[in-house]
Formats: C-alpha cells, structure tokens, sequence
C-alpha cells in the first residue's frame, strides 16, 4: 500500500450528498499520468437505435457511486489502498458526428493506456466499446467477457450504417481488435430480427452462453468455462447493464425480460479475479428511463465490483516485477 493513492471522500466527514460529484468521490485528475486505474465517463449514445439517453449515464453514475465504500464486503479487498485510482474525467466527445465520436473516444483512450493506465469506463451506448478497443487491442487481439442481453454482432442497419450499438463485436472481430475465439458471451436473450442472426459470431469462434443455459448450470459454472476461453491473455471486459432484468435495471435503451438479477452478475464478475483484464466497461446506463437512480446504482456498483478485480491485478502485477 501507498499513502500517495488517491483516496476518496470519507462519507464520515463529509455527507455522501454533498460536495462535487466524481466517480466513487475519488479526485478529479487532469490526466492518468501515475494511475494504475482511471475512472473515465463517455457520455455519448450516438449509436443508439432505440430510445437514447445512455450520454446521460456517466453523470448518474458518479451520482450514485457516492455509495461505495472502502472495502469489498466478500472478497476483503481495498481497491484504494492497493491500486492508485482516480477520476480523470469525461472524454471529449461529439453529439452530432458518429465517426468523430468514434474518433474522439479512441483518442481519449489511447491517452490512458498510454500513461500506463489500465481504462475503467462508464459509458454511453455499447458502440462505445469499438473506439476503446481500438485504443486497448491497437497492437494485439484481446479477449473479451461480454455481460449482455444481446450479442451486438449485427451487421448492417438502416440500410448500409456499419456503426451502431448493435454492430460493434462484429467490427471489432474484423478489424482483428477481439480474437473471436478468446471471447464469451453471457446473458443473451430475447427475440431476433431472423433465424440464424448469431450463426456469423458463432462460426467466428465466439462462445454464447444463453441466459436458459446460465439457469440450468449457475454462475460457478458459467464463469469457470468463461475463464477458460479468456485464459492468461489480455482479456477485456464489458458490462451492458441491460444484462440485467429490467425490473432490477429499467434505465437502459434496449430492454429484455428475463434478466440476471444484480447479485448473480456481482457473483459472476467477483469471479474474474485473476484474470488479465486491461480494460473494462458499464454501458447502456440510460437515466432518462431509469426510476429512482435504481440502474445508476446498479451500473455504479457493477463498476466497483470490477474496480475490486482490477486492483486485485495491479497489486498482483507490482508485486510480480518487485520479485
Ligand atoms: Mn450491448
Ligand atoms: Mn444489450
């Protein structure tokens, strides 16, 4: 432990309701020179193609993040004692422009992993995720374990538009950024635009995991089989909180019934732990839907569970070049 990291409010001194509103009440840093983790907001949903409003989600995430404490209640761990986390803002993006959007988020993230930083981002809509893997996968393929109701590997839509929230896996595999056959997919449900839509992603490589087929096996299950397609490479993690049932988390632009509750996705994401995660995200955070700050809490929690794996590595990695 440092007692140069950067540390959070203590709600003890000051209400959880007051002062300025940050990610987990940690600081606000101008950049993510000297952090192991940065906390980062994308508030973009230009790749929505339902009801918008995921652009709004980082804002009621640092909101509600105000809830967390110091210390995971499971795993004993202290993710502001071992790793030097900060919020090191919101990307600068584009509401009107798609591809500078993209580009804008890209260049953003390029930033963080350049300064050695591994990105911890509260999205936007899930399109948001190819301009960050383009920045975390830009010189090798990653793996990735993908928390959704949907398995965002459509290709078209509205006639030739390559880039919406439903279409970023299939860019990434394309663009070599995913290598397809290190990547799970867990939760998806609900209906399809036509039979055989995930036969592409499939023959790629990808493994899906239906949410009937968590149900029949259980979370240990699940996360052992998805820790062995991940394995010990570079292995890249993303939350779209409509994973979730919609009576646990409304606030999303494409909701599906039949959801995880929230205690199975914080069981499933405490089981992550020792893996090579280098990035992470929670998506589709939509305040403008939500009731009573109920999916900004769960999206701000969800942060803080992988927050908990995160720091758990980094101290894992110091530790490794010490010895
Ligand atoms: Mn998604
Ligand atoms: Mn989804």
């Amino acid at each position: 432990m440092s007692s140069n990291f950067f540390q959070p409010v203590d709600a003890s001194v000051v209400p959880r309701f007051a002062g300025l509103s940050t990610f987990m009440r940690l600081p606000a840093v101008a950049s993510a020179e000297g952090l192991d983790i940065a906390l980062v907001g994308i508030p973009w949903d230009g790749g929505t193609t339902n009801r918008a409003g995921a652009r709004h989600g980082p804002r009621d995430i640092r909101n509600q993040s105000s809830l967390m404490r110091r210390v995971h209640h499971v795993s004993g761990i202290e993710p502001f004692s071992i790793a030097n986390v900060a919020d090191v803002g919101d990307l600068s993006v584009n509401p009107i422009n798609l591809m500078d959007g993209l580009k804008r988020i890209e260049d953003g993230i390029a930033a963080i992993v350049a300064a050695g930083a591994i990105p911890l981002a509260a999205g936007g809509d899930h399109l948001t995720t190819l301009p960050v893997l383009r920045a975390v996968a830009r010189h090798r393929p990653v793996g990735m374990i993908h928390f959704d109701a949907h398995s965002d590997t459509n290709d078209r839509y509205f006639g030739d538009n390559p880039y919406t929230h439903g279409t970023p896996f299939r860019r990434a595999i394309e663009e070599g950024l995913l290598d397809p056959r290190r990547v799970v997919q867990i939760g998806i449900r609900g209906s399809i635009y036509e039979p055989g839509e995930h036969d592409w992603a499939v023959a790629q490589g990808i493994r899906i995991i239906y949410m009937e087929e968590f149900v029949r096996r259980g979370a240990t299950s699940v996360m052992e089989e998805a820790r062995t397609i991940a394995g010990t490479g570079p292995t890249y993690v993303t939350f779209d909180i409509d994973c979730i049932d919609p009576s646990m988390a409304p606030g999303t632009g494409t909701p599906e019934l039949g959801g995880f509750t929230t205690r199975e996705v914080q069981e499933m994401v405490r089981l992550l732990d020792g893996l090579n995660i280098v990035g992470a995200d929670v998506v589709e955070v939509a305040p403008p839907f939500d009731l009573a700050g109920m999916t900004a809490l769960a999206g701000a929690t969800m942060m803080f569970e992988l927050l908990c794996v995160l720091a758990k590595s980094v101290q894992a990695a110091r530790a490794c070049k010490i010895r």
